[in-house]
């Protein structure tokens, strides 16, 4: 999947191993918890199965979106209806942000100023552009597929032309990048140890259960 798609697309630059930080990527607030490291992002994005995708209509004002996407080196892709209002304006070049979430837990302070979470998570600046190389298309499709088991795109059905003509995919390039990472226990504040309230951690994720079969011939 992945040579199929660098060899249509050229200018992916496997030697980058840092994102810039952007005037809009600089973390501000908590900035210890900034990363740009492009393997920690690249990790964070291929673990996530859930993207949120951010525009500003020009009619009806900002929209978010969860979206399934698959990244194949320094792209992310996105897919879906032609007429999705939101993956149209992203086709069309319009700015969009798209944020993944990693969950990793629950932060129980005793002072419920300091509860929190414990996360890893992207954001991407950037403007997407429309995929119409049916290679390119295919790779995607695959890459898509591939979230959900590997080595399913070698046993899916490959998408026929007319299913690639209904399918709206777009291509955002990993370039305004940043990620944010919370580790650790709550902050305390040394007054509040002595509170009958228990503090600490409550670990999450996300838990692929057992199949079940649709049942179908
Ligand atoms: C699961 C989860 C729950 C959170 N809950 C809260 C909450 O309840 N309240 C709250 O204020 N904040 C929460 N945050 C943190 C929030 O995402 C922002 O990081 C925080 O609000 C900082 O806002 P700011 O205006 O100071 O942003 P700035 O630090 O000014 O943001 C500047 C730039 O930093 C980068 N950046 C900021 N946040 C993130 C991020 N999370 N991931 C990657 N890059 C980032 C972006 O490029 C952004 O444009 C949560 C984060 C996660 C992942």
């Amino acid at each position: 999947v992945k040579s199929v798609a660098a060899a249509v697309v050229p200018g992916h630059r496997r030697d980058v191993t840092t994102f810039d930080a952007t005037p809009r990527t600089t973390v501000r607030r908590l900035a210890d918890r900034a990363s740009y490291d492009v393997d920690l992002v690249h990790s964070i994005l291929d673990e996530g199965l859930l993207a949120h995708v951010a525009l500003n209509d020009d009619a009806h004002g900002p929209v978010v979106l969860p979206m399934t996407f698959a990244r194949i080196d320094d792209r992310l892709y996105l897919h879906g209806a032609l007429a999705n209002r939101v993956l149209r304006g992203v086709a069309d070049g319009q700015p969009v942000c798209i944020t993944v979430t990693l969950l990793d837990a629950l932060v129980m302070s005793r002072a419920a100023f300091h509860h929190s979470m414990n996360y890893r998570c992207v954001v991407v600046f950037g403007r997407g552009v429309r995929v119409t190389d049916r290679d390119e298309m295919l790779a995607a499709s695959a890459a898509l597929v591939e979230r959900m088991e590997a080595g399913r795109s070698a046993q899916a059905r490959v998408p026929t032309d007319d299913e690639l003509r209904r399918t709206l995919i777009v291509r955002v390039p990993l370039v305004e990048v940043s990620a944010k990472v919370r580790t650790g226990p709550p902050i305390e504040e040394p007054d509040d140890l002595s509170l009958p309230v228990w503090g600490g951690i409550v670990p999450m994720s996300l838990v692929r259960g057992d199949p079940v079969l649709d049942g179908l011939p």
